[in-house]
């Protein structure tokens, strides 16, 4: 492949090499990518970000309709990557984690839908969670002992990770879902790979889950025996590719004016990948954080006053989260400018009558159908384009349908009427059989099972 950097575009050798990580909470040694990527979050308990926001190669974006998915990933990640791994490595992994498909398709005449579900899991974290675990393969692939991926989930996370990790060699997964509380697809995805994954069907809730998960990792014996690692969200190798889609939609973006960007918040991964994009380049005219009842960046940005709270269930249960993770990175890429991030980024909290009630007009005036997450997005770009003063100016804009609908169906089939259909990547799961190892919900059953595993 013609890379794009062999050609014309060129990062300055000493823009490109060596990129370093710090610490958020500034109490760590600067890192390396592999180094941040292998850690997951910094000594001082921090998020790592990178010391320097690359700016995009001259020309990129005029002629970006030139370039193929992977051409823009390569040149999109390789400064982040700091010289860890070898370029020939990188495109392989590039490749590998963004071959699906990426369409921007057209809900209404001012709102199109960046469709985010087309890989194995259907959902968004497909790209973070294939691009993250091929990294971790690569940066372990001359250790001697196997690492143990621990991951608890509330559907969607856990079988993201678990099938960007199938068959990655050296690392074992082990997943921990709550029991009747995750979707029969959800579920069968978890459940049904084998190989190096392990489902854990814990008889209780998720945040029973991830309490054994935090337990886990402060337990010197099971800590002494096996080398542990999280798969969370923070982790710098599956924040950074989530930028790449935003890239992928501008290329089918038709219109004169940049988009307006609505997107499905709950830990803020996915719009803050999305902000670093547009700081080092790509255009994009707005951003609004589209939330549930879960409304603690909504509350900030209207008062200035960031106080977390304990998250509450909604239908897009994906986005219950009380205390976004990623917060501080957007802080952070807005330099703590409170008016600058004002400025560029809205943010409306949708409750959950309203958010069904989306799922319902917007199948039945535009027969789309949208899952929860994605009507939360397209309810907050619609009100924003009816009520902002720039109304007038002709502006458009695209939601990012972060899950296929199938994934919710109770809800999304009480809205539209009628029931759904299975999509073609996950017919295979209707037929393959369920493997769950049942497990109370308590850390000590927990550590007992994983000593002797
Ligand atoms: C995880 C998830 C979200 C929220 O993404 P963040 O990066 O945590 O803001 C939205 N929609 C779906 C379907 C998800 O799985």
């Amino acid at each position: 492949m013609n890379h794009i950097f062999n050609n014309n575009f060129q990062y300055s050798p000493s823009s490109d090499g060596g990129m370093k990580y710090y610490s958020l909470n500034h109490n760590a040694p600067r890192v390396s990518f592999a180094e941040a990527a292998l850690r997951g979050q910094a000594p001082d308990k921090g998020l790592y970000f990178p010391r320097r926001i690359p700016k995009l190669p001259k020309g990129f974006i005029e002629n970006i309709k030139s370039y193929s998915k992977e051409e823009i990933g390569f040149t999109v990640m390789k400064p982040y990557i700091g010289g860890t791994i070898t370029d020939s490595e990188l495109q392989r992994i590039v490749n590998e984690t963004i071959n699906f498909d990426f369409p921007l398709v057209k809900i209404t005449e001012d709102i199109s839908a960046l469709e985010l579900f087309h890989g194995p899991t259907l959902a968004f974290k497909d790209v973070g969670a294939r691009f993250m675990s091929r990294c971790l393969g690569y940066f372990n692939r001359h250790a001697y002992h196997k690492t143990t991926v621990l991951v608890a989930t509330s559907g969607d996370t856990g079988g993201a990770v678990a099938n960007g990790f199938l068959g990655v060699d050296g690392v074992d997964v082990i997943i921990l879902y709550p029991s009747g509380k995750v979707s029969k697809i959800q579920e069968l995805q978890l459940t049904t790979l084998g190989q190096n994954i392990t489902a854990l069907e814990v008889n209780g809730t998720f945040d029973d889950c991830q309490s054994i998960v935090k337990l886990a990792f402060m337990d010197n014996d099971l800590n002494q025996k096996i080398n542990l690692t999280s798969a969370n969200s923070i982790n710098v190798a599956r924040w950074l590719p989530q930028q790449l889609y935003y890239f992928f939609a501008y290329q089918q973006w038709q219109e004169k004016d940049a988009p307006i960007i609505s997107v499905p918040s709950g830990n803020f991964g996915n719009i803050c990948a999305g902000v670093l994009a547009y700081v080092s380049g790509l255009p994009v005219k707005h951003f609004i954080a589209a939330c549930n009842a879960n409304d603690v960046v909504t509350r900030y940005l209207e008062t200035e006053q960031y106080t977390p709270k304990p998250a509450v269930a909604t239908i897009s249960n994906a986005m219950d989260v009380g205390n976004p993770s990623n917060f501080v990175r957007i802080i952070e890429l807005f330099h703590q400018q409170f008016s600058a991030l004002k400025n560029k980024m809205s943010s409306i909290s949708v409750d959950d009558i309203t958010t069904a009630q989306t799922i319902k007009e917007v199948y039945q005036q535009y027969h789309y159908t949208l899952d929860p997450h994605g009507a939360v997005a397209y309810y907050a770009l619609d009100n924003y384009l009816q009520n902002s003063p720039s109304g007038a100016c002709g502006c458009k804009g695209f939601i990012l349908e972060t899950a296929h609908p199938v994934k919710f169906p109770d809800t999304v089939e009480d809205a539209i009427g009628r029931s759904l259909e299975f999509p073609e990547q996950v017919q295979h799961l209707l037929s393959a059989e369920k493997k769950s190892i049942l497990m109370p919900p308590h850390f000590n059953d927990f550590k007992e099972w994983l000593m002797n595993k």
